[in-house]
């Protein structure tokens, strides 16, 4: 059996500027690139077509092509990740498994159980920080408590960087490393199961002007360049936080602190799991959501009657894009005007949105709903229709998304805001109210 150190890749699909990559390859041993389509996460998509598993292929075609350069290849399979790290174990002789960490409780218990099952092979486990800046303890309060509000935690994101914590793994230099192997076949996405779709991704290049016109630009859903839309490559790591934070220092401060959100809710994460399939915040859980499926269903395809909302939710069906801002609005709508619990936006966001992010997606729709760390008081509620005249004035994003806006055709909104706004308050109130019995 041939002897190697596994380079085990997950949400960090790039050979450039990789954590776990360089420490496999400074390993005694040959460095070995292993991927595992993880049929426990594929077998839960709904969309044949889905256009993540579509990229995550892609760029494995792509990481493969580059890897055979240099006389080596990865190694793709396909299914349990435990049984499929039993048969590794029995077709090569494993001495080190290095990968970077990842901070969904999924992630952190499966990773334990390959932990101990190397372990009793005599293998190490070596894991690494490289999908964020700064990760679960790094940045605390004083006393070591984590942080749970934003502003403080950026203040003390920012006072503790230092040049080390942006500078790239050099991995280049090391590919003589790798091991010495022909291309292996990938499966297929038929093999899978899955086909491709309509949806493509943005690119990895964004014009340095789109970064130091950040501030101005962000808010408007209308401008083509009013963000990076780099999300699904920092989601999937085919792009390095590290080497975009470093340029990004240099042309817009806000845009560092987008990247300091996503570190922020990280962290949340990772110190209150609980944030999954509950509110942050215990006292918001009892408020009385409607269960109104008819009602999520309009909401879902974008039939609601207000303008912004609508455009936004069409716009993420058929890109498995929304803009940030229109994404504040539609979740707001969903969990505030028409009292849908956030859980269901939450998953529906889930199954859409190329750069689906848990951490952040789960921050998002808890802020929206006003039970989460930073929340918005649940009594600012956002005026549908207020959003638009002040961010798209033009109606020119509402009118690319709904071609029927303006006419006969288009819906009469679902829910007059006022009555919503009332319905809105009362019932929080009285949530929280039985959460102080
Ligand atoms: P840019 O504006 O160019 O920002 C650059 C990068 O900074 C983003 O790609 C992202 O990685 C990060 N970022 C920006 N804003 C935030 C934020 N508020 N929180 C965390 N990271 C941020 N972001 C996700 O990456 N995945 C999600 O699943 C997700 N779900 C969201 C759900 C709701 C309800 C809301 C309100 C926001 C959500 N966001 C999510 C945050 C934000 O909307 C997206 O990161 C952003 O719109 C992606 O577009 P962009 O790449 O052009 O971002």
């Amino acid at each position: 059996m041939t002897t190697v150190s596994v380079w085990w890749l997950r949400r960090d699909l790039r050979l450039h500027d990789n954590a776990a990559f360089y420490h496999a390859l400074q390993s005694p041993y040959p460095t070995l690139p292993v991927f595992i389509f993880d049929t426990d996460i594929l077998d839960k998509l709904e969309n044949r077509a889905d256009a993540r598993v579509q990229f995550i292929h892609d760029t494995l075609t792509e990481l493969q092509n580059a890897l055979a350069v240099h006389g080596s290849s990865l190694k793709v399979y396909y299914g349990n990740t435990l049984n499929i790290w039993k048969k590794i174990l029995t077709e090569y002789d494993v001495k080190a498994v290095f990968t970077n960490r990842d901070y969904e409780a999924y992630a952190i218990t499966r990773d334990a159980k390959i932990a101990e099952l190397l372990a009793a092979q005599n293998a190490s486990f070596n894991t690494y920080k490289d999908h964020v800046i700064f990760e679960q303890n790094e940045v605390t309060k004083d006393d070591g408590k984590p942080y749970t509000v934003f502003t403080p935690y950026s203040r003390k994101w920012r006072a503790r960087l230092t040049e080390a914590d942006l500078a790239s793994y050099e991995n280049e230099k090391y590919f003589g490393n790798l091991l010495q192997i022909s291309p292996l076949p990938i499966i297929s996405l038929a093999e899978m199961g899955f086909e491709r779709g309509e949806i493509t991704i943005p690119s990895t290049e964004v014009a340095q002007s789109v970064i130091k016109n950040y501030e101005e630009n962000r808010n408007f859903p209308a401008l083509p360049n009013s963000t990076s839309r780099l999300g699904v490559h920092f989601r999937f790591g085919t792009i390095s936080v590290r080497e975009k934070a470093r340029k990004a220092m240099l042309l817009s401060d806000t845009y560092v602190n987008e990247l300091i959100w996503r570190d922020f809710y990280s962290q949340i994460l990772w110190h209150f799991p609980h944030v999954i399939g509950a509110p942050f915040s215990p006292k918001y859980a009892h408020i009385a959501w409607r269960d109104a499926p008819a009602d999520f269903e309009r909401w879902c395809v974008g039939k609601t009657g207000y303008p912004l909302v609508d455009a936004g939710m069409r716009e993420l069906n058929a890109t498995g894009y929304m803009h940030n801002r229109v994404r504040m609005v539609v979740a707001s709508f969903l969990t505030k005007h028409l009292l849908i619990d956030w859980q269901l936006g939450e998953a529906y966001f889930a199954a859409k949105l190329l750069d689906f992010d848990l951490a952040s997606n789960n921050g998002g729709w808890q802020w929206a709903a006003g039970c989460g760390t930073d929340a918005a008081p649940y009594f600012r509620v956002f005026n549908p229709t207020a959003q638009q005249e002040k961010f798209d004035k033009s109606c020119q994003y509402i009118r690319k998304w709904i071609p029927e806006f303006g006419t006969p055709m288009y819906v009469n909104p679902m829910v007059e805001h006022k009555f919503a706004r009332e319905r809105c308050l009362e019932t929080y109130k009285k949530g929280l109210e039985r959460a102080a019995d």
